[in-house]
């Protein structure tokens, strides 16, 4: 069967959502053209949607009428749901013949659970499906201009989350090895302990100065980018009133949106400077 009425993939068919499964997908960052074709075969096929906060609202439309959705949203620290009552609920979905599709922001199995949700569901021999996602730390980025690599920046990135799961500050960072090895560094979840992650980082000699971006709501109508410092970006962010969802990229990978910013250009803003990094000679000249 397939009930997903998306045109065929190329040598091949969709697979089938069948009962008893559940698919953990992400939906990416927000706006809903980032799904995946998997993604989007899901939401066709599913009879329930488990969806977290996260998950932009208008990619349920593409759900069928009929799917149950049920919200499991958790922000903040705030847990509105217990990740143990989640995962619990998605087995007994899939053991009472369900199609469960459980769809996460970004990627599911970035900085979303998703290992810790796919482990129960297999330890209670439910069958999943993994559709991976375009997660904020990169696609979010990009929607801001800001590409998360760049020949004559990094040959790394570093990915951090800004909470543990107490919601403190993560201990089992190392954010002496991180200020001295990460070249950028993209942190998720870190708005709330902002002030003590940038004085640890300029602790351990990270340069005051260095570039900051703080990417809000990301791919979405109402994006919005804060441009600062690590010395700056708690007394800018707050002038700002910055609310999350954010996304906060350290290092001189943000300069390059002083030429990259498309969605500015796309709604009239000149271009800032063509040659941010001071180059003096063509991008594409090695
Ligand atoms: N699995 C998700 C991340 C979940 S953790 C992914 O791969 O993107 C939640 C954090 O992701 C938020 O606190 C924020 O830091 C980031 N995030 C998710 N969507 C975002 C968006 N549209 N704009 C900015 N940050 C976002």
């Amino acid at each position: 069967m397939d009930s997903s009425n998306l045109p065929a993939p190329p040598g091949g068919t969709w697979p089938t959502l069948d009962p008893g499964w559940v698919w953990l997908v992400g939906a990416g960052p927000g706006d809903p053209g980032l799904m995946t074709l998997h993604g989007l075969n899901a939401l066709r096929q599913a009879d329930v949607i488990v969806y977290d906060a996260l998950v932009e609202p208008a990619i349920l439309d593409w759900a069928r009428p009929d799917a149950d959705r049920i919200y499991a949203g958790k922000r903040g620290g705030k847990p509105s749901a217990k990740q143990r009552d989640i995962s619990l609920h998605l087995v007994e979905l899939a053991q009472a013949g369900r199609r469960v599709l459980r769809l996460k922001g970004g990627d599911p199995f970035v900085f979303g659970r998703g290992g810790e949700e796919a482990q129960t569901l297999v330890q209670h021999g439910v069958p999943i499906r993994i559709v991976p996602g375009i997660s904020a730390g990169i696609g979010g980025l990009a929607y801001a201009g800001i590409p998360v690599t760049h020949r004559d920046i990094n040959q790394s990135v570093t990915f951090l989350t800004g909470h543990d799961q107490t919601g403190a500050t993560p201990t089992s960072v190392n954010w002496a090895a991180v200020s001295e090895g990460a070249q950028v560094i993209v942190m998720y979840m870190a708005m709330k302990h902002l002030a003590g992650i940038t004085a640890a980082l300029i602790d351990a000699g990270r340069a005051p100065d260095e570039p900051v971006a703080i990417v809000t709501r990301a791919t979405l109508p109402d994006q919005r980018v804060l441009e600062t410092t690590l010395a700056h970006a708690v007394d800018d962010a707050a002038a700002a009133a910055v609310d999350p969802p954010a996304i906060v990229c350290v290092g001189r990978s943000v300069l390059m949106r002083q030429v990259l910013d498309w969605t500015g250009m796309m709604a009239g803003e000149p271009v800032r400077n063509p040659d941010p990094l001071g180059r003096g000679r063509p991008a594409e000249q090695a």
